[in-house]
Order: structure tokens, then sequence, then C-alpha cells
């Protein structure tokens, strides 16, 4: 049988062929979107045809198989640039940013429309803040602004107002409304209660928001990222109208560079159940609708992910589950739902044909998750992965179990650059139980890479430099334990693994026949041994990204 090249391609190549390594060869051929050869120059260069473009890489470059960010909130992340950013700030500089915005809005005429911010943590403010802060700087203005683990909401005396918040509010599953000494709200809502404040905050255009979607998903595809799981937004969503269906209408209209696998909430289980949604399935109009995962090309980029379930809080706000109690504010955290509430959703789910997928920051949290999982053996074991999100803190006992129950673990290396400090406080002596990657990895299970995008920065490559480093920029030694990733697993770890647990295997991933034509070329010093933080990896810029074998990103000076 005659198999068309529409492009031909030789240089370093990684495929990722095999179970470890990079699994180099010298050519690959693009036919129709997929990979119909990888192997010698040679023997792929006898399917050059009339038609075939070719692509000769230079001694300074390599590709690989673009990335997948396995935890990206991709609504929220493409949204917060609309809204203010608090990184990094004292309670002073805060507190003069909002100020001044307050005041830009009274002088553009706008009295009272709502100001959304987030990045603020605990640590950077000293204690936990109030609402009168807020009143203090802008007066009678509706603000809500979440911490930079977007697990508590900082809200204004009007925002609570506006939403209905009084001292005889009870507090919902999973959260709590802060009062003060008499009995009033004070101005934070934890975990699942900083969603009261949505219902009152107006939502965002239509057409302003798939516009944001479609910009973000470009920026995405410049740093080589094609595809990601959506764990889901931070608004309430209950018919999956905002992310979803957004997407899958994006994506049939051609405005998606992006393959996206959109998790379900707790809340959206009824209408998924409705539609008949299920792990995987490609997203239409307001349906999921079946089809040949080998067909998808632009108009099914949108699937179904999994169920996203909440085990416990975060560590930034010191309401991750932890086994014994945070050495620096005390207390054991939280679960967001009884270990019984956790495993009815997860079986509930398994019934639809819904894969979960849990948020586990602290040891206690993950070891509830895994006995929920191993309650219910339907929810594992299929095409798609049931995963654990995030387990920053990890028992050795329960690392183990990970493999025997075949459960995945998505992390975020990069978490490590923002929260290295707040760990040493919170945990100084179980550092090393901490951000367990090459633990994790050496039990065999996937271990697909995100960046929690908007929580940091969707740039891939600090994450992966940092999963084989595991140090700080500024810092000479690493950060305690042994938990280091040799280089080509941390590449497979935001490649390939998101395609596994994604039920993708054979499809994308690889770079051998048969599979998508997703790929990235970038400089060759990227990959130079040894790895140095804030190095060359960490500050990698793809020179070209394709997709389904076409073009979606190109550095402006790469001109072939
Ligand atoms: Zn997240």
């Amino acid at each position: 049988m005659a198999v068309r090249a529409d492009l031909i391609v030789t240089g370093r190549i990684a495929t990722l062929a095999g179970a470890r390594g990079f699994g180099w060869v010298q050519a690959i051929a693009v036919g129709e979107g997929r990979i119909v050869a990888a192997g010698r120059r040679t023997t792929v260069g006898s399917l050059q045809g009339p038609a075939t473009r070719r692509l000769d890489l230079g001694p300074h470059e390599v590709l690989l198989p673009a990335i997948t960010d396995a935890h990206l909130h991709l609504t929220d992340a493409a949204v917060a640039g609309q809204r203010v950013q608090l990184d990094g700030l004292a309670l002073e500089a805060t507190l003069e940013r909002l100020a001044a915005l307050h005041q830009e809005l009274l002088r553009a005429g706008d009295l009272d429309g709502w100001i959304e911010g987030l990045g603020w943590s605990i640590d950077q403010l000293g204690s936990w803040p109030e609402a009168d802060a807020l009143e203090r700087v802008a007066p009678g203005r509706p603000i809500a602004l979440w911490s930079h683990d977007l697990h508590t909401r900082w809200v204004s005396r009007a925002a609570l107002a506006a939403a209905g918040i009084t001292s005889r509010t009870p507090d919902p599953p999973g959260g709590s409304i802060a009062h003060d000494g008499q009995g009033q709200p004070s101005g934070l809502l934890l975990e699942h209660a900083a969603g009261l404040v949505d219902r009152a905050i107006p939502p965002l255009d239509e057409a302003l928001l798939a516009r944001a979607i479609a910009a973000y998903a470009a920026r995405l595809a410049g740093l080589g990222v094609v595809g990601c799981h959506d764990p889901g937004g931070l608004a309430p969503d209950p018919d999956m109208e905002r992310g979803p269906v957004q997407y899958a209408r994006l994506a049939q209209a051609g405005r998606l560079p992006l393959r996206v696998h959109a998790s379900v909430r707790p809340e959206q289980l009824d209408a998924a159940e409705g539609r008949g949604l299920r792990s995987a399935q490609v997203l239409g109009q307001g349906a999921a609708r079946h089809a040949d995962p080998v067909a998808d090309r632009a108009g099914a980029r949108a699937r179904v992910g999994w169920l996203k379930l909440f085990a416990d809080g975060a560590l930034g706000s010191r309401s991750g589950a932890l086994l014994s109690p945070y050495a620096d504010r005390g207390g054991q955290g939280r679960l967001l739902l009884t270990p019984g509430e956790l495993r009815g959703l997860i079986a509930r789910a398994a019934r639809i044909g819904i894969v979960p997928q849990v948020h586990v920051i602290g040891d206690r949290a993950l070891r509830v998750a895994l006995d929920a999982l191993e309650a219910v053996p339907s929810a594992r074991g299929g095409r798609v992965w049931a995963r654990l999100e995030h387990v920053q803190l990890a028992a050795a006992r329960d690392v183990a179990r990970l493999r025997g129950l075949g459960v995945a673990a998505s992390v975020q290396p990069a978490h490590l650059l923002h929260d290295a400090a707040m760990a040493r406080r919170a945990w100084p002596r179980r550092q090393a139980r901490a951000y367990r990657w090459g633990s994790l990895a050496s039990t065999g299970i996937p271990l697909p890479f995100g960046t929690d995008a908007p929580v940091e920065p969707p740039d891939p490559w600090p994450g992966i430099a940092t999963a084989v480093t595991r140090r700080l920029p500024d810092e000479a030694r690493p950060f305690p334990g042994a938990e280091q990733l040799e280089l080509a697993r941390a590449i497979r770890a935001a490649t390939l693994d998101p395609a596994v647990v994604a039920g993708e295997e054979g499809h994308g991933g690889r770079l051998t026949p048969g599979h998508r034509a997703d790929f990235i070329v970038i400089p060759a010093e990227a990959l130079a041994e040894p790895v140095r933080p804030g190095g060359a990896l960490a500050g990698c810029r793809p020179r070209l990204t394709v997709m389904d074998g076409e073009t979606v990103a190109r550095a402006a000076d790469f001109d072939r």
C-alpha cells in the first residue's frame, strides 16, 4: 500500500518509543495529520513524493512530541488577565493597589462594579485578612479576591451584602464562612463557601469569554502546549454551559488550537448523566457524540474529562488534610467530603462511565482517597486512568498503594518553586515526604505534569526543569528528598503521560506510526545535561509547534 507523506522532517527527533528514554530517530514522515513513518533518514526519505514538504532541522534543534498540560483551569486562566493580580504583595501594597483601582473606576463613572482579583496568601499578608481592610480603601465596592491557591476568597462588606451572606447564613458542605467576635461574617469564605458570592457577580460576556479562551489557546501553542486537562472552572456551572459546551463550540468553529479534556464537577453530574456523557467522549454542541479516536481532527478537540472531586483544601490556606498537624499554624487541615460521601460520588460516576480525579494535597487526604478508590473497583482499570491531583505529601505505604490500585498521580512540579518556603514552615520535618516525584515514578504509574494555571503561570518549562533539579534557582542545595526525575522521564511526564491517562495511548504522546503529528521543535541546548535551575530547559521557547500536522505557532525568526 502506498503511503503518502505530506511532510518529512529530518534531524534529531525524540519519538518516545518504548518504555523509557527519548527513542531518537533521524526522520519522521507525516500524512493526513498522523505519523506514517519514523526511523532512518534513508528509509523515511523513500516516502518523498512530488508534493511532500520537507523540514530539515539544524544541529542546534531537536524535535519532541508536543506538551499536554494535565491540570489547567482553562476558562479561569483565560480571564485571569482581566482580574487584579496580587501575587507577592504584602498587605499594605495589596490595599494600595485596590485603592488605586477603586479610584480609577470612580473616575470612569463606575460606582459599584465588582473588582475581582487573585494571588494573595496568608504567608504574604502575615495574617488572615478581613472585609474591613477593603472597606477602608474602597468603601461600598463589591470585591472578591481569590487566594493564590484558589481555596479561600477574601471579600468586602458590599460583596457579602450583594450575595446575601449574613450572620445567619449556614456553612455550605465542605466550606465555612469566617466570623468576627460579634458573630458577623468577617470577609473570608473558606473552601466550598468561596462560591457563595458567585451568584452575585455578573457573568462575563459570552463573546468576550470565547475570545479570551481562543487567545489563551494560541498563547499555549506558542509555549509548545497543544492539549490540556481542565479540572473545571471556579464558578458554579451546573449545566456545563461555560466550560465544556463553550470549548466544543470553539472547536467546531476551528478556533481552538488545543485539545481539551473538560472535567465534570459534582454539581454537574445530573447534567452529565442527562446528556449521556462519558470520560473521553467527544463533546458536541450540548451533548457528547461518539467518534473514532483515530479520526479526531479540529472539530473533535473537546472531550469529556473526569469527575473532579476535592478530598481536602490546600497548603497555602493550611487546609490540606494531614496525618499530623501543621508545624507553623497548627491544625490538621480538613477533609471537604466525608469518606462515605467521597465513595458515594465515585461509585455514582463509575455507574455513568465517568472516571474520577480526586484533589489530594495532604497525606491524610491521599489515604482517604485511596481507600475510596479501593472500595469502588469499577472506578479504575479502564482505558482512562483514575487519578489523584497534586499528591503534595505522601506516606511511603500510600505511594506503594497507587501502583497496586492502578491509579495515576497528576503532579505540578512548578508548585515547588512558589511553595518551597511555605512547605518548610508547614512541614519542617516532613519535607522529604513532599513532592515525591521520583518515588511516584518508580512505581511505574503515569505521572502527568501540569501547571495548575492560573495558580501558576501556564509555561510548562520551569516545572519540567524543577522536576529534574528539585532545586530553586537561588539555592545551592536541592529541596530535601532524593525525588529528582531523569530528564527523559520528566519529558515523558509532560508529553506522553497525559495521553496515557486520557486513554489515548496509541493515538497521542509519541511520534511513532499511527500517532497524531503533534510536535514541537526546541533549541537543542534545552536538553543539555546537567539541567540547571533557571537554565536553558526552564527558559525553553519552542521554535515551531505543529498539531495534527499543521503549524499552530512559529517563532518570528523560524522561517522554514
Ligand atoms: Zn487546580
